[in-house]
């Protein structure tokens, strides 16, 4: 929404605090409306098409991080675990060498190694769990932290030793 001043974008925003509760009922009603959330969108490229209220919103942007920033990284990390929990229970949510199934011990494990381009790209961090759950590839299993070390220090999990199954 363009303000005229800062003055009547103030009392819009005092107005907005004060009816916050209704206005929440209502928005959610429309949000559910694909047409509407088209206007919407569209509203919104076109008010961001001038400078001043992209640079605007850019700032509203930061100040609304800097305020909040305990809880957006809170949704953050429990995003992040759900998403982590998601691909390890898609992958069988257990170590494929020694049956491990508590969660921070797991990890995945690129089954031949590695050599593959697009794992290259997004092995490290985070990342690699988003990709995984959107293309969920076949070369991909789960191991505990201890198989996965073996497995990379001495090129097999003593497990496998034992048991002749191989990972
Ligand atoms: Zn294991
Ligand atoms: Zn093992």
């Amino acid at each position: 929404m363009p303000f005229a001043d800062e003055k009547r974008r103030s009392a819009s925003l005092r107005w907005y605090y004060n009816h916050r509760d209704e206005v929440q009922k209502k928005n959610k009603i429309k949000r559910q409306d694909s047409a509407h959330k088209e206007k919407e969108r569209e509203q919104r490229k076109r008010y961001l098409e001038n400078p001043d209220n992209k640079a605007r919103a850019y700032l509203d942007r930061l100040k609304y991080k800097a305020k909040n920033r305990e809880s957006i990284n809170k949704k953050r990390t429990l995003y992040r675990q759900r998403v982590r929990k998601e691909v390890l229970d898609y992958y069988g949510g257990k170590c494929a060498c020694c049956g491990e199934t508590e969660i921070k011990f797991l990890c995945l494990d690129h089954i031949n190694g590695g050599g593959s381009k697009d794992h290259k790209k997004t092995e490290h961090g985070q990342g690699w769990y988003f990709y995984l759950r959107r293309y969920k590839p076949e070369y991909v299993q789960v191991l505990c932290h201890n198989c996965n070390m073996a497995k990379g220090f001495y090129g097999g999990c003593p497990h496998v030793a034992k048991s002749k199954t191989s990972i």
